[in-house]
């Protein structure tokens, strides 16, 4: 129907913008995709996590309600406290962690600034950073490694995992209810 009206000279343009926007690059923010990087060095795990906001609370607005207020807390607190690969026997513990969300520290400011109007579909995406330092007393190359993410946020369907270690580096995804994996040589 709408092709009916274009004029011809307008489909050449047309035609090239989904080629665009095709080539966009795969690790940029899409809802349900997150990705992982390892860096392995002995009994150490280097861990990086970008994950769009939408995949771990639920949505990416500002905190408004009390409700959001209490999912973004006890998001951040789970995920600066627990490691996001372990090994099977659950024995890696966190040397250092690190949570970037751009509304974290704003609890108390919210609602001056932007108000209602600003509501609806004009607000930005919003990601997700954690950085971990973790210690795997119990980690090999050719240890069996789960990650928690995708059973404590269903909203997350794919896992993107790359890594670095001794023995090279590889990468891998998990998808919607998978947990282990294990670094491929
Ligand atoms: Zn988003």
């Amino acid at each position: 129907m709408h092709a009916a009206k274009l004029r011809p000279l307008l489909l050449p343009l047309l035609i090239a913008s989904p080629l665009a926007v095709s080539t966009e690059n795969p690790t940029a923010h899409q809802h349900g995709h997150a990705e992982l990087q390892l860096a392995l060095s002995g009994q150490t795990v280097e861990l990086y996590a970008l994950s769009p906001a939408y995949n771990l609370l639920g949505f990416e607005h500002e905190p408004r309600t009390s409700e959001e207020h209490q999912v973004v807390d006890t998001t951040i607190a789970w995920l600066h406290e627990t490691p996001l690969i372990n090994t099977l026997g659950l024995n890696c513990t966190i040397q250092a962690s690190e949570v970037r969300y751009a509304f974290a520290g704003d609890h108390n400011h919210h609602g001056s600034e932007h108000d209602s109007e600003n509501k609806g579909e004009h607000e930005s995406h919003t990601d997700i950073e954690i950085s971990q330092t973790l210690t795997c007393p119990d980690l090999d190359a050719e240890s069996l490694l789960t990650s928690p993410m995708g059973s404590r946020f269903s909203a997350l369907e794919h896992l993107e995992i790359a890594w670095t270690g001794p023995d090279g580096q590889g990468s891998l995804r998990l998808e919607r209810g998978e947990t282990s994996f294990q670094l491929g040589r």
